[in-house]
C-alpha cells in the first residue's frame, strides 16, 4: 500500500479491505476514512502509522495500525498486514448463565478478545468453578462428560486437549495452570462455550419455549371455553 505526497486525495489511493467489524460483527468492506498526510510521515518517519476505516455495514470507525515498509523521496510504502486496535467481541447467550458465572465468563471473553490468553485461561478456570458450584452435586462430573463429548465430536486429539482439560478440571492451584498459546485458547473458548451451552443455555431455552407453548395452548382453550 502506497501513500504519495504528490497525489491529492490519499483515501482514493488506499484500498478497501474486508474485515469482521468490532461493532456490528458483520464481515464487511472497510473504506478508508482518515489517512495520515504523507508529507508529515516523510518528515517524522514513524515506524508504524494508524489509519481509520469506516465499516460499510454500520459506518463505525475502525482503527488499524500498519508497519512502514519503506520511505522514499515522495512515497511511503506500508506493509499489507495490520493490527486491529479493537477486536470483535466474543458473543454468548449470557442471560442464561447463573449471575456469578456470567460476570466471570464475560471477563474471560474480554481477555480473549484482547489476546491475553493466559489471563483468559485463569478466568475460564474461575468461571468453570463457579458453574460447577451452581450445578450442585455431580456438576463437575457432568461438565467433564460434556467436555469429553465435545472433544469427540470436534475430533481433538488427546495431546492437544490435555492443557484444556487441566485448565477446566484440575483441582490444583491457579499457578499450576499450563501456559496457552492462541490456538489452544481458541479451543478452550469453544469447549467452555459448549459446556455452558449444554449445562445452562439449552435447558433455559427449552424451558422458556415450553412455557410459551403452554401459554398459547391455555389461551386458546380459555377462548374456546368462553365462547361455548
Ligand atoms: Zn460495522
Amino acid at each position: 500500500m502506497i501513500l504519495d505526497k504528490e497525489q491529492g486525495q490519499q483515501d482514493e489511493l488506499v484500498e478497501r479491505i474486508g474485515l469482521e467489524c468490532p461493532y456490528c460483527g458483520v464481515y464487511a468492506h472497510m473504506s478508508p476514512q482518515s489517512v495520515p498526510n504523507p508529507a508529515s510521515l516523510l518528515r517524522d518517519r514513524p515506524a508504524r502509522v494508524g489509519l481509520v476505516y469506516q465499516c460499510d455495514s454500520c459506518n463505525a470507525p475502525v482503527f488499524l495500525r500498519f508497519a512502514v515498509k519503506s520511505y522514499t523521496d515522495n512515497r511511503v510504502e506500508l506493509y499489507r498486514n495490520f493490527v486491529e486496535l479493537e477486536r470483535p467481541k466474543e458473543r454468548f447467550a449470557f442471560s442464561y448463565l447463573p449471575k456469578h458465572t456470567e460476570v466471570l465468563f464475560r471477563e474471560a471473553l474480554a481477555c480473549y478478545s484482547g489476546n491475553h490468553f493466559n489471563a483468559f485461561a485463569s478466568m475460564c478456570r474461575r468461571a468453570a468453578m463457579s458453574a460447577y458450584d451452581e450445578l450442585g452435586e455431580g456438576g463437575k462430573l457432568r461438565a467433564f462428560e460434556e467436555a469429553m463429548v465435545a472433544q469427540d465430536i470436534a475430533g481433538i486429539d488427546d495431546k492437544t486437549f490435555a492443557p484444556i482439560k487441566r485448565v477446566l478440571f484440575d483441582s490444583g492451584e491457579e499457578e499450576d495452570l499450563p501456559l496457552l498459546n492462541g490456538v489452544q485458547a481458541g479451543i478452550l473458548l469453544e469447549v467452555l462455550k459448549d459446556i455452558f451451552y449444554q449445562c445452562f443455555v439449552r435447558r433455559g431455552k427449552l424451558t422458556r419455549a415450553l412455557k410459551v407453548r403452554r401459554f398459547f395452548v391455555e389461551e386458546r382453550t380459555g377462548t374456546l371455553q368462553s365462547t361455548a
